[in-house]
Formats: C-alpha cells, structure tokens, sequence
C-alpha cells in the first residue's frame, strides 16, 4: 500500500469515526429520553388501594371510570359522622368508602 493510499484509508476511516461519534450521540440521547419516560410512568403507575386508585397525588382516582374508560377521574371526597371519608365520583356519581 503506497503513501497517498494510507492517507485515503485514514482519511476514511476519520470520517467513519465522526458519523459513528454523531450516531453514539443520538442514542445517548434517545436513551436518557426513554429513561425519562419510564420514570414518569412509573409515576403515573395506578395502584389500587383499598376501593380506590392510587398514584402520587394526595387525591385518589374513581376505579369505576378508569375501569370502564381507562380515564383519570379524581374523586371528591365527603367526611361523615361516623370518622369515615367517603369518595364520590363528579362523573359517574358512584361512591367510594376509604378503607
Ligand atoms: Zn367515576
């Protein structure tokens, strides 16, 4: 392999390098993205507690909706006399006693 070849072979193999630093890049990225997302499902994550839907927010969500539709309905809640709260849903008017 004379001279003036090595220096194309160089000259390619640098090229590759910068494509291959541009690609590393772009999936650094895309991962810091999906590590992202995941956390934010994993906060969003409804667990059900009692008779209730639960995520990381103080206010419980209706099960019957998010059954039903799969929608986030966040209940209201009513005290009572007897040191229970019960739930009731604004949307499907069902009610829920905390446990
Ligand atoms: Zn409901």
């Amino acid at each position: 392999m004379g001279n003036a070849e090595l220096l194309l072979v160089i000259s390619d193999v640098k090229l590759m390098l910068v494509e291959l630093k541009a690609e590393y890049a772009s999936l650094k990225d895309e991962i810091r993205e999906l590590i992202s997302e995941l956390g934010e499902q994993e906060n969003n994550f409804l667990r059900y507690i009692g008779s209730v839907y639960r995520d990381t927010e103080k206010m419980p969500y209706c099960p019957a909706c998010f059954d039903k539709d799969k929608k986030r309905v966040h209940l209201k809640s009513s005290p009572t006399d007897r040191n229970t709260t019960y739930f009731t849903c604004p949307v499907c008017k069902e009610w829920f006693e905390e446990a």
